[in-house]
């Protein structure tokens, strides 16, 4: 097998290692990096069936990650994926009526972002390590509810670095919010920014581009990378879930190695999903990726005609974390499927920056490669949680509830597709309780979220995660909240500059 390194979207800059790549985050360019061959896992599909998840995911992350070995991957593992999950399963399949749910929020934070933001401080610190950086490492973060509690969990007292998190001051769930302001550890900062996601998002990629700034940082000592999934050391962890995914309904008996099945993803920035078409191209059979959206349904309409438009309203939905206009990882599909076309990848991000739009020219769906776009709007989505909770007593939560209803609109859509589908379940029902529980029953509606934690708990006989147990009473560590703009100025305070 080829050397497996990493080189920019946009083309520009050298090609580097996976370590180098992991600490820088985003490339020079302002591209993102992709690695410059998709490994195939050694095992079979049948070696792997009888794995455990720590086994699987060696298998597939050891060849992304050529200038670690394999103790070291070994370890990484080891650290991440034990008892902090609530079942050694780590990431269940579930079969309800004759649907596959892969639940992957029973990490620390109740969401998916534990599955890479476990591993990804490990693999930080190490990268760290082999560049012979002596830095200290600042993590910015924009997040849209979720990341920014796991990536906090994730580096908290960890030594050598710092972390600062952006999350919009009235754009994340009750619960989501008072997880990340009552975060411990000394290294830890929160700060909410009076904007969206969007800006949040837009505001520390320009940080990441401050040459004033960053040789500020430089002088005292410190380096700035990212735990978006713009780092490739977040995607990479996340293709382990897929193979497992498949494993697990392998075992069940329900397929045989070899078949293809599909996933719905409930999609936001395209990190998840994109390591799902990752999977793909690592040789495992996924037949379509089913991208699923809220109200705010950039992608989706992408996906039909080829245009990507941002100008439009940003909606706030029950579906927080995927309340984007702006997916970051789209930028690594489009690099595939035209071609690995650098120039064309600069174009498109160009008019995208500029104007807020651009378009696929001569764009045809089957161009998309087996990925389907579908969506649901809020109406949709509370029903969703409803009909299931009747029909079968499963919660889901709110953006498990979106990607329930694109796969049903995709089933109407292509009827004839009667393939085994996984529904990608991203949270827990408990991180997003008032939503939740007025969509089983309006009488719930106006209840505080944290009331109905116990009201979910008496419902559904689920026992309440131990991350969310005793957070009411946690005290508020992290007030600061700022206008978009200032957000230069928060982290010149954090460090001092
Ligand atoms: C982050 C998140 C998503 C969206 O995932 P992307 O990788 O950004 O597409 C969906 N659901 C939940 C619960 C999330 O936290």
């Amino acid at each position: 097998m080829n050397k497996i390194l990493y080189r920019s979207t946009r083309g520009k800059g050298p090609v580097i290692t996976a370590s180098e790549a992991i600490l820088k985050g985003i490339a020079g360019d302002g591209g993102l990096y992709v690695p410059t061959e998709i490994p195939k896992p050694e095992p079979s599909l049948e070696k792997m069936m009888n794995m455990d998840f720590s086994n699987i995911a060696y298998h597939v992350i050891k060849d992304f990650l050529q200038d670690f070995n394999k103790a070291e991957v070994l370890e990484f593992i080891d650290k991440a994926y034990n008892e902090k999950f609530d079942t050694p399963k780590i990431a269940p399949v579930v079969k309800i009526g004759g649907t596959y749910f892969l639940e992957l929020f029973h990490g620390p934070t109740l969401a998916f972002k534990d599955m890479a933001l476990s591993i990804l401080p490990y693999l930080m610190i190490s990268s760290a390590r082999k560049q012979n950086l002596e830095k200290e490492i600042v993590i910015l973060t924009a997040t849209s509810g979720d990341t920014g509690k796991a990536a906090l969990e994730g580096f908290a007292s960890v030594p050598g670095t710092k972390i600062i998190v952006f999350f919009p001051e009235n754009g994340v769930s009750e619960i989501q919010k008072r997880q990340m302001i009552t975060q411990e550890g000394s290294n830890t900062y929160v700060v909410g920014i009076r904007g969206n996601f969007d800006d949040a998002q837009a505001g520390v990629k320009h940080l990441f581009a401050d040459m004033e700034l960053l040789r500020k940082a430089a002088d005292k000592g410190c380096i700035f990378s990212s735990a978006n999934s713009i780092n490739i050391g977040r995607l990479i962890p996340q293709i382990i879930y897929y193979f497992s995914a498949y494993l697990q309904i392998c075992r069940m008996g329900d397929i045989i190695p070899g078949e293809e099945i599909n996933f719905t993803v409930p999609t936001g920035n395209f990190g998840n999903i994109l390591a799902g078409y990752y999977a793909k191209k690592m040789g495992l059979p996924v037949k379509n990726l089913i991208c699923a959206s809220n109200e705010n349904k950039v992608l989706y309409d992408f996906m039909n005609t080829g245009i990507y438009d941002k100008n439009r309203d940003f909606i706030n939905t029950m579906s927080p974390s995927m309340d984007i206009l702006v997916s970051s990882n789209l930028e690594r599909l489009i690099f595939s499927l035209c071609g690995e076309n650098t120039e064309k990848v600069r174009e498109l991000m160009e008019q995208l920056a500029e104007k807020g739009i651009y378009k696929i020219k001569d764009f045809t769906r089957e161009q998309l490669n087996g990925f389907y776009g579908g969506y649901a709007s809020e109406t949709d989505t509370s029903e969703a949680i409803r009909e299931m909770y009747e029909a079968s007593g499963y919660v889901m939560d709110t953006h498990t509830a979106v990607a329930y209803t694109a796969y049903r609109k995709y089933k109407n859509l292509i009827p004839g597709d009667n393939m085994k589908t996984v529904i990608v379940s991203t949270a827990s029902p408990y991180k997003f309780t008032a939503d939740v529980m007025k969509s089983i029953d309006p009488k719930y509606n106006g209840f505080d979220s944290f009331t109905l934690i116990n009201e979910m708990c008496k419902l559904t006989g689920i026992e309440i995660p131990k991350g969310i147990r005793d957070l009411e009473q946690k005290p508020v560590l992290h007030k600061t909240v700022c206008e978009k703009h200032e957000m230069k100025r928060q982290i010149e305070k954090i460090l001092d500059l």
